[in-house]
Formats: structure tokens, C-alpha cells, sequence
């Protein structure tokens, strides 16, 4: 089996073994999916969802969160760690979506990234699950799933974005994405992979490696 037939086979199994599998930051537009992924940096989703209802009340666009005073928003995102910088990027990434994008967050991969505080990680989220376009989001479970099934030896996560995204057709990035994050953060995990409740094992050279 080629590495492109295992990674169709593995997308299959994703499939039906998490059909609940989806981007698990609550948000209603592009904007707050935008905000929410920056927040959840050293964070969890879960706090990160804590925060969101009363933040997004409080400013219910990139105009309110490009006014909002420093300090306060430094409160307003205290829980969610790293509060100083997060609050510095946000306020800038919305002023620079006001003046240079109407207000309405950008699709174009290099518009989004030359957004403060908005890596490729955080675009790609936007892109696929916002907009629906095509991109690999490599956080750490993507990554650790990918090196595991062998699809790369990368460490660098734009190098694992394109070895892994040129094991699918774009039309199913998005997918696998959401799947790959899923399957990682609560089968495969760091420590102590859950390979029992797997239906990777036959396609999986890591689980391999550990029977042999
Ligand atoms: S078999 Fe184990 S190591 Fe391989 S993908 Fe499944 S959980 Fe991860």
C-alpha cells in the first residue's frame, strides 16, 4: 500500500470512528473563530470558551475590540494565561483588520498572517473552518498522529503541512485537519496513546514498532 493509500484508508477510519469530530472553539462568525484561536494558545479550548460569551458581548466587532482599552481587555482575557500579550496582539490584529480590511477578516493566507499574533496555525484554522477553504492545521496532535503514521519525520510545522497535505487531495484538507486534531487530542495522545480503542493499528508503523 502507498503512503497516499494509507492516508485515504486512514481518513476513512477517522471518519467513522469520529463522526463528532469538529473545531470545538465556540464562535458564530469569522471574527470570533479568529479571536478564539488566538486566545487558545497556551490554553485549552475549554477556558477559552469561558471567556469567549462575555468577551464577544462586550465587543461585538473588530472596531469595539480595536477601541478597547489595554488594561481592561488584559482582565477581560486574565484566565486564559499569557493575558498581556494576547490582549496587546488582539487589539492590534483588529486594528489592522478595521483600517486595512473593511472590519471583515481576510481570507488570503498572507493577509491573515500578516495579522499580529496570527501564525500559519491559526490562519488555517480560519481558512478551513470559517471560510471553507483548503489547509492543513498542524497543531501539536496533528503533528504527533502525522510522525506517528510515519506520513513525516518533519518537526518544522509548515514543512508537516505540505508533506502531509500532499498525501490528500485539497478538497479534503479541511477534514483531515479536524480529524487529525481530534483523533490526537483524544485517542492518539502524548503519553499514552489510547491504541486499544484505535482502528488505525494495521495502518499505524508507531503501534508497529511497540508489538514487535
Ligand atoms: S495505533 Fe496507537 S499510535 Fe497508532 S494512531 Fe492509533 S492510537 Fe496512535
Amino acid at each position: 500500500m502507498s503512503d497516499a493509500e494509507r492516508a485515504a484508508e486512514v481518513l476513512t477510519r477517522l471518519r467513522e470512528l469520529h463522526p463528532e469530530a469538529r473545531v470545538e472553539l465556540d464562535h458564530d462568525n469569522p471574527l470570533q473563530l479568529l479571536i478564539a484561536t488566538i486566545l487558545s494558545a497556551q490554553s485549552t479550548d475549554r477556558r477559552v470558551n469561558l471567556v469567549t460569551p462575555e468577551l464577544f458581548k462586550k465587543y461585538p466587532d473588530a472596531a469595539a475590540l480595536a477601541g478597547a482599552d489595554q488594561s481592561e481587555l488584559e482582565e477581560d482575557l486574565r484566565s486564559t494565561g499569557f493575558f498581556r500579550q494576547k490582549a496587546k496582539n488582539v487589539i492590534a490584529c483588529c486594528e489592522r483588520i478595521v483600517e486595512e480590511h473593511g472590519g471583515s477578516v481576510p481570507e488570503d493566507m498572507d493577509d491573515l498572517t500578516a495579522l499580529p499574533g496570527v501564525g500559519r496555525k491559526t490562519a488555517n484554522v480560519v481558512r478551513a473552518v470559517a471560510f471553507g477553504l483548503p489547509g492543513i492545521t498542524v497543531d501539536t496532535h496533528c503533528k504527533r498522529l502525522s510522525q506517528r503514521l510515519g506520513f513525516t519525520e518533519q518537526n518544522d510545522p509548515v514543512k508537516i503541512e505540505h508533506e502531509v497535505g500532499s498525501l490528500f487531495p485539497p478538497t479534503v484538507w479541511a477534514d483531515v485537519s479536524r480529524l487529525f486534531v481530534w483523533h490526537g487530542r483524544y485517542t492518539c495522545k502524548a503519553r499514552t496513546p489510547l491504541c486499544a480503542e484505535c482502528n488505525l493499528q494495521d495502518l499505524c508503523p508507531w503501534f508497529r514498532d511497540q508489538v514487535d
